[in-house]
């Protein structure tokens, strides 16, 4: 458990709903005071004689004015969110009621709740770990279906599982590892080491994959920038639109994006593919290749996850698409070979014409034909199969950053004892990747260490 904080004690009140005017608005209290506060604001009975998880319907009153009529829903800790005493009220939706309630309620004894207090209450009560608690977090900002999975899944628990059974695995080879040194004199090993070499490498081989898919995790929850490349005319613009017409995303603030250089977002999928520089496709000021050099155009794609290679089927040489190819592979960049008006040509001819080039998608942006397949090889492109919502999926870079160290500690480890580096360097190596492992679900390793020798081996010091 975590060190208290400051106001721990204090009962805390925050409106729950967005700002503005709405059908009804939630306000929030939480804390010891909450029952008792509700109580004299709600005189048609007394609330604090009420069974917990009951809604009760009724006039809110302060100094004899009435400021709402409301329903209060009232959870009894540890039955609830935070584990405290909390008393949900459901107001008419005008900021300006709402605004007096908050108000009564701070008249009455509670404070304003800062950002994140109620979920950082529900984690200092051990209702939730530190992943799962971020995750809460993450499950709020999502805007596609993908992220909302993985926020979910994380929530209850799915990342904190696989850290937890890992860690307490360590905790166990690290407590036999501490008590060896106790008795270095004797050279005793109680530690089996093929055991210990076979959990590091799997443990290595957990903390990899976990790692590895916050590249994925990163997509979900901030998109994929696509970058839509070809000369003028060959049909940029009308398949931005085509396919903002089919699946323009709502979304709000994406994290580490700027408004200038990205205009558009797509949904496909669930997946937000962020289409980079649309204004310079808009204003043919990057009808790159052609008018500004193959370097600068590059240069543009570079920024992108994803390339767009569009080009005219009916203009185009062989020659000429086959050097962009070499191109595109040279710069090692993930591309779609797009060839587009084919709605003007056969399809047969177009296989035969191109059939020296495998992978290009045939369609039409104007007629809107096989703008499917495009769409579906973007998604195959970014999660290679390898999406399971199921499977645990890093979102966020506190947590990658913190793996990073374990998995650097892990090879530290097994270096230490391929080389016979005394126990107690070793030690402090494990030490390092616990407190790694511990720092992402918020618990204090050392403390669980001491725990584990005492409660397992009773050694009685
Ligand atoms: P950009 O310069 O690459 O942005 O190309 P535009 O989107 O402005 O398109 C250039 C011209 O090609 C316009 O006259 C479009 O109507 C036309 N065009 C675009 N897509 C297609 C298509 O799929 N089939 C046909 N026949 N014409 C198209």
């Amino acid at each position: 458990m975590q060190g208290k904080s400051i106001g721990w004690e204090d009962t805390i009140v925050a409106l729950a709903t967005a700002q503005g005017i709405g059908a009804i608005g939630v306000i929030r209290l939480s804390g010891r005071q909450s029952f008792g506060i509700i109580n004299r604001l709600f005189p048609a009975k007394d609330l604090t004689k009420q069974a917990s998880h009951t809604l009760h319907v009724g006039y809110l009153k302060e100094n004899g004015k009435v400021l709402d009529e409301v329903v209060v829903s009232l959870f009894k800790g540890p039955k609830s969110y935070t584990g405290e005493d909390v008393v949900e009220i459901s107001g008419h939706g005008s900021p300006f009621v709402l605004q007096q309630i908050i108000q009564a309620c701070v008249n009455q004894g509670a404070r304003l709740a800062k950002p994140g207090e109620f979920t950082q209450r529900a984690f200092l009560n051990g209702k939730l770990d530190l992943a799962q608690a971020e995750a809460v977090a993450d499950l709020i900002a999502s805007n596609t279906e993908a992220s909302r999975k993985t926020a979910l899944h994380n929530i209850r628990g799915g990342f904190s599982e696989r850290l937890k059974d890992l860690r307490e695995r360590l905790i166990k080879f690290s407590a036999l590892i501490e008590l060896e040194l106790d008795f270095s004199q004797e050279d005793v090993e109680f530690a089996d080491r093929t055991q210990l070499f076979e959990l590091l490498a799997e443990a290595q081989q957990t903390t990899q994959q976990l790692a590895n898919s916050f590249q994925l995790g990163n997509v979900i929850k901030n998109g994929v920038s696509v970058a839509i490349i070809g000369k003028p005319n060959a049909g940029k613009s009308t398949l931005l639109n085509t396919l903002l017409n089919e699946n323009r995303a709502i979304v709000s603030d994406i994290a580490g994006t700027t408004r200038d250089t990205i205009e558009e977002v797509l949904n496909i999928d669930g997946i937000l593919f962020r289409l980079i520089d649309t204004a310079g496709i808009r204003e043919h000021t990057h009808d790159v290749i052609e008018s500004i050099g193959m370097e600068k155009a590059l240069a543009k794609m570079q920024q992108a996850d994803v390339v767009i290679y569009l080009f005219d089927v009916n203009e185009i040489t062989i020659a000429g698409l086959q050097s962009i190819v070499d191109e595109l592979n040279a710069k090692k960049l993930k591309y779609i070979l797009v060839g587009n008006k084919a709605d003007m040509a056969p399809e047969a001819s177009l296989r035969e014409k191109f059939s020296t080039i495998p992978g290009i998608i045939f369609i039409s942006a104007k007629a809107q034909q096989h703008t499917e397949v495009l769409k579906e090889k973007l998604v195959d492109l970014v999660l290679q199969g390898k999406i399971q919502t199921d499977d645990t999926i890093i979102t966020n870079a506190r947590h990658y950053h913190a793996l990073q160290e374990v998995l650097q500690s892990l090879i530290d480890i097994r270096n230490g004892f391929e080389n016979k580096v005394p126990g107690d360097l070793v030690a402090l190596d494990i030490r390092r990747c616990l407190h790694y492992l511990g720092e992402i679900t918020g618990e204090i390793t050392t403390e669980d260490q001491l725990d584990y020798i005492f409660s397992k081996f009773c050694i009685g010091k």
